[in-house]
């Protein structure tokens, strides 16, 4: 039991979830709150990062579930409780590159896509539109005509700007800013010479299309990357386009590895006698799942059909198994008339201590009937028969909470 879900609420998912669960709730959300995309939820972010970052780690999960984020605050390692910036964070799990390398490259643009099982299986092709920055053509990512420029003389050409600040007698700190003259281009350019296109600013707005093939076998989170396709700026390294596939749930399929597991209803009949059935596959073919008359499905058997799973990556030819777990379905209560209950005893294997039964004194015995045990029932009999309140049968579900 946790002692509070505040991080578990964050990241929307329940407090049992699974690492992958985890993820993939911190993939949704970080998209869809990174300053990017929405500037205004600075602050959502960052509690989506930091909840990520002790989730995801099992010995500060293990402390938040027993002390909650107090005892992440304390720093039950002595670490403080500080937590990575959430930039940091969002690199880790896209990809994007460690903080050095990103100074050196335009940014990278991360985008998310939603996959079928079907595309994972068969391979699939999607387009999508993105906006990134590319150099202006006009000015070759000059802002002006050739020469044109000037360095800026606040700067001297470095686009930064650093102040001496004097924090107590003889300690002094040297802060640096952009310069703002420039705004950290360490140029000028007069009004009359910037390019018309980009207005000076050297780098345009555009819109690319750009076509996605996914591989047969592929995975839900896995990434496809178009190197240097990002973010173009003057002077640095293009950035990448990070394209994510989430995949949505199968009605009938899940998948573990390269293994599909699905679930199969059996009636009785078919269970002790033999069945066919049919499974549409991911890629339209019917399987005639076959069951050999003297073959016998127990409920809870797992059995698998070989090379009918998922495809693996690189090697589509090779197929992982599919699995399936059966139930089998009693017929109703009075399914048959009671004369010939006994016909049906016949081909059954024999009651185990019949003979003793029969053999056994009347008085040796109490019938006891079976009832029905749902907990509707439970309460309106339990007054009668034991004499247990209604309030003891919920005070004693809920004590078992508490105790951590
Ligand atoms: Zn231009
Ligand atoms: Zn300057």
């Amino acid at each position: 039991m946790v002692k509070e879900t505040g991080f578990y609420d964050t990241l929307g998912v329940k407090p049992n979830a699974t690492q992958s669960e985890l993820k993939k709730a911190y993939r949704k959300l970080a998209l869809k709150y990174h300053p990017d995309k929405n500037p205004v939820e600075g602050e959502k972010f960052k509690q989506i990062s930091q909840a990520y970052e002790v989730l995801s780690d099992a010995k500060k999960r293990d402390l938040y579930d027993r002390g909650g984020e107090k005892a992440i605050k304390e720093g039950g390692t002595g670490g403080g409780g500080n937590f990575a910036s959430p930039m940091d964070i969002f690199d880790f799990v896209f990809g994007g590159g460690s903080r050095m390398h990103r100074e050196r490259k335009g940014k990278n643009i991360v985008h998310q896509i939603s996959v079928t099982l079907e595309d994972l299986y068969n391979g699939a092709t999607r387009k999508l539109a993105v906006q990134k920055n590319t150099l202006c053509d006009k000015c070759e990512g000059r802002g002006s005509r050739k020469g044109a420029a000037q360095m800026c003389m606040s700067c001297h050409g470095t686009g930064m700007q650093v102040r001496v600040h004097q924090l107590l007698p003889g300690m002094v700190q040297q802060v640096s800013t952009v310069c703002h003259n420039c705004q950290g281009q360490g140029q000028r350019i007069s009004h009359k010479d910037r390019c018309k296109a980009c207005v000076g600013r050297k780098i345009l707005r555009q819109k690319k299309i750009l076509e996605v093939h996914i591989d047969k076998g592929m995975r839900d989170g896995q990434k496809i990357v178009f190197h240097g396709e990002g973010d173009q700026e003057p002077g640095l390294e293009p950035g990448d386009i990070i394209i994510i596939l989430d995949q949505q749930e199968h009605p009938r399929f899940t998948r573990k590895g390269e293994d599909l597991i699905m679930s199969m209803e059996l009636q009785l009949v078919e269970a002790l006698c033999g069945f066919q059935k049919p499974v549409q596959t991911l890629d339209n073919r019917t399987l005639l799942i076959t069951s050999h008359p003297g073959e016998l499905i127990k409920p809870g058997d797992t059995k698998c059909v070989l090379n009918e799973g998922m495809p693996m990556h690189r090697r589509p030819f090779e197929k992982g198994r599919l699995i399936i777990h059966f139930s089998v379905v009693f017929p109703q209560a009075n399914f048959l008339p009671k004369h010939k209950l006994k016909d049906l005893e016949r081909y059954l294997p024999v009651k185990k201590e019949a003979e003793q039964l029969e053999s056994m004194d009347d008085d040796l015995y109490i019938y006891a009937d079976l009832e029905e045990c749902d907990f509707e029932n439970r309460k309106r009999h339990s007054r009668q028969y034991y004499y247990v309140d209604e309030d003891d049968y919920a005070s004693a579900g809920g004590v078992q909470c508490q105790t951590s």
